[in-house]
């Protein structure tokens, strides 16, 4: 049972499951188990090589990408500056010169 945490209130090693809680006796304190899930499971975005993506980042592209609805080609190597991170398919919302606003996989540009 050593798997169970200590009361962040009390300090007590004698918690208990209860459901989707954790209780501890001693103080009556409860708190959600998911809590612990959630803040190992913070999202990290990673670039093609596997560097740790933040807000304000430039990249490089690293392979030519086809934009959506049109003709053109974000060739590999056009630099991104100012990348924000968003959930979802495309990972990276920037603005690229000539192209706009447009989103990106993070599996296809490199940090610079
Ligand atoms: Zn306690």
């Amino acid at each position: 049972m050593s798997s169970l945490p200590k009361c962040p209130q009390c300090s007590s090693e004698y918690t208990y499951e209860d459901g989707d809680n954790y209780v501890c006796p001693e103080c009556a304190h409860e708190w959600p188990k998911v809590a612990a899930a959630v803040a190992e499971d913070v999202k990290v975005i990673r670039d093609a090589v596997g560097n740790v993506l933040q807000d304000g980042d430039t990249v490089t592209v690293v392979k030519d990408l086809k934009v959506k609805g049109s003709s053109s080609v974000v060739k590999v190597g056009t630099k991104v500056k100012n990348i924000r991170l968003v959930d979802g398919d495309h990972d990276i919302d920037c603005k690229i010169d000539g192209f706009g606003q447009m989103g990106l996989k993070s599996e296809f540009v490199k940090k610079v």
